[in-house]
């Protein structure tokens, strides 16, 4: 079976209800290696690429809103990536159905997730779906100096006159 990564995400939901120690605990039945961990202040831009395959559908506003934190006032994420044998279904089972209520109850999404009374799955996670969302989930939330193996091809450029903060 080939080696993949995916992208995990830690939702607003699951920062605020103190989940992230739980959902660490439980991610880590998948004996996976973690390449890339950060904390994420997610823009708007951001949650649209993010979601983009989403555009049209009802709970799509809502959706962004609750990406972005704006729900649970607490703008960020933890972002991973999680490589391994299988990588993508291996995690996928653990984290269990979209919807909460459908999940298997000791599924991360299944114990910890639910269904808001505007319709919004607030589930806990997120975890890459295919191999093509992986790699596009995976590019968009980090650089390739942010993980640990070289996932990707990369090539090299001379950036001048960028502007970057350092410490004082
Ligand atoms: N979602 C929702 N209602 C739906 C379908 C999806 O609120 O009927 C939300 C839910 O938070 C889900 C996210 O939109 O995790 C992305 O949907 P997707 O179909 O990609 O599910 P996932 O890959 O996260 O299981
Ligand atoms: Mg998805």
């Amino acid at each position: 079976m080939a080696i993949e990564q995916t992208l995990i995400l830690i939702k607003p939901d699951g920062l605020i209800k103190s989940l992230t120690g739980n959902i660490l605990s439980r991610l880590s039945e998948a004996k996976l290696i973690i390449a890339g961990a950060k904390v994420v202040r997610v823009t708007r831009e951001l949650a649209e690429k993010h979601y983009e395959h989403l555009k049209g559908k009802p709970f799509f506003d809502e959706l962004i809103t609750y990406i972005m934190g704006d729900i649970h006032n607490t703008r960020r994420v933890v972002a991973f990536v999680y490589q391994g044998e299988d990588a993508i279904k291996k995690i996928r089972d653990v984290v269990g159905d979209t919807n909460p209520e459908l999940a298997n109850p000791v599924s991360i999404r299944g114990a910890y997730g639910r269904i808001t009374t505007n319709g919004v799955f607030e589930n806990v996670v997120h975890a890459s779906s295919s191999l093509e969302d992986a790699e596009k989930e995976i590019k968009l939330w980090f650089n390739p100096d942010e993980v640990i193996e070289d996932l990707y091809p990369t090539k090299e450029v001379v950036l001048s006159q960028v502007h970057t903060r350092v410490w004082a």
